[in-house]
């Protein structure tokens, strides 16, 4: 299958293969012929799977082909992202795939100034893609004109939603025309987005496709049973032990992943941490060394991981387990490598076996665990265990753990 035979023009065909692309993506395959047919589009796909070339190259080719190259060019596509990552990477998607054409593309996103994005928006721009806060601050000084938009784009509309952003769309809706074109991508299918969906979309084509390591297939996982406190001396144990080069570590919190971060600084590992509470600047570069090899932990949580281009990672780890089990399987989607398989590892303490729980009861299968020696649990996963049978087979005996403990790294080991 070609990206010719789904109805895109030579232009876009032509910087699609500038980029490499042979075939388009299960998302882009289904996608596109809708999109291009002027259907309303609900879309479960993650990252990793091709999504925003899915929306970006349909939506590239209706502009073209009703150009509007008078001195007023209006924004007549509108693209809401929940993070300032992802709109920075959705909207150079737009220049790349864009790029033999003559359509402008602009990035609207707080946390930078806001006078160059006026500047942009006064030269005129075809497409914005913004985050809402930042956007609605636009319309509210009247800099920005959405009233000619003829497609609406809610990329990762289920994030957006968890970080609040529901009243900030509602808003935006009702700065937009009637008449438009809606394509909305989720992840997940909370009660929340089937509600945003059956509002927005008109008769949508649907298309569900599964995250690229759908589960998992080509990564492997593991469950590494250990008390809380003992967690981070761990990783750095595992990472310095293993030679593992560049891991995404994820935490639930800002403030838990700032800590660990230093923390693991200090145990001599280069780490940067990565959340909403960072500038744009030092969030761009955090992902910039981490990429280039010189960062070599990244401490994230779900929300500043979410859309960032870092996928097919060597090593994922869950310092803490999410408390929402589809975010475990996204987290560990960016693992796996050129068809190499990667690897996930969970650190999960006695606390945490409820969500161990849903995360394989959402998988339907239960993951291997391992109990490294030196680092027994003083408080094993008992529900689990007891709930799945003697799952552990690896499960130290009471008196094994007490002994172990005793010895080696005892003094961080003592109640
Ligand atoms: P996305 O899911 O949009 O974040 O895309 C994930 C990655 O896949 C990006 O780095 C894209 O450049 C890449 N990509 C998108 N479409 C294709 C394709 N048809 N073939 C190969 N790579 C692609």
């Amino acid at each position: 299958m070609s990206f010719e035979s789904l109805g895109l023009e030579a232009d876009l065909v032509r910087a699609v293969r500038d980029q490499g692309y042979n075939e388009p993506t299960p998302v882009q395959r289904e996608a596109i012929p809708a999109v291009l047919a002027g259907r309303d589009l609900l879309a479960g796909a993650q990252t990793g799977t091709g999504k925003t070339a899915a929306f970006a190259l349909p939506v590239l080719q209706g502009l073209a082909a009703s150009s509007q190259h008078g001195k007023f060019r209006p924004v007549r596509a509108l693209v809401l992202t929940p993070t300032r990552e992802l709109a920075a990477q959705v909207g150079e998607s737009f220049r790349i795939y864009g790029r033999h054409l003559d359509l402008r593309a602009t990035v609207i996103f707080g946390g930078v100034g806001i006078n160059p994005q006026i500047a942009a928006l006064r030269r005129g721009v075809d497409v914005v893609v913004a985050t809402p806060g930042r956007l609605l601050d636009h319309a509210g000084q009247h800099t920005v004109d959405l009233s000619k938009v003829e497609v609406l784009v809610l990329d990762e509309a289920d994030r957006m939603l968890d970080m609040g952003f529901l009243r900030d769309i509602r808003r935006i809706l009702a700065l937009l025309p009637a008449r438009r074109q809606n394509l909305l991508f989720s992840a997940t299918y909370a009660k929340e987005i089937r509600q945003l969906a059956d509002k927005l979309l008109d008769n949508p084509a649907q298309v569900q496709v599964a995250p690229r390591n759908a589960t998992a297939e080509r990564v492997d996982q593991l469950v590494f049973p250990l008390d809380k406190r003992r967690k981070r001396e761990f990783l750095s144990h595992m990472i310095g032990q293993r030679n593992w080069r560049q891991v995404l570590v994820f935490t639930r919190t800002k403030h838990g992943a700032n800590r660990l971060a230093q923390q693991l600084e200090r145990d001599g590992l280069s780490a940067t941490a990565i959340h909403g509470n960072k500038s744009q600047g030092a969030r761009t570069r955090a992902l910039h060394g981490f990429k280039n090899g010189s960062v070599r932990v990244l401490v994230a949580t779900d929300i500043a991981a979410r859309g960032l281009d870092i996928d097919q990672l060597p090593h994922v780890v869950n310092y803490e387990l999410p408390n929402v089990p589809e975010d475990y399987v996204h987290r560990i989607g960016r693992t796996g490598r050129a068809g190499r398989e990667g690897q996930a590892v969970s650190l999960v303490c006695a606390e945490e076996h409820d969500y161990l729980a849903g995360i394989e009861k959402l998988l339907k299968r239960e993951l291997p665990r391992e109990v490294v020696a030196g680092y027994e649990p003083e408080a094993p996963l008992a529900r689990v265990a007891a709930n799945r049978g003697r799952t552990a087979g690896n499960r130290p005996q009471p008196g094994q753990a007490r002994r172990r403990r005793g010895r080696g790294r005892a003094s961080r080991a003592a109640p």
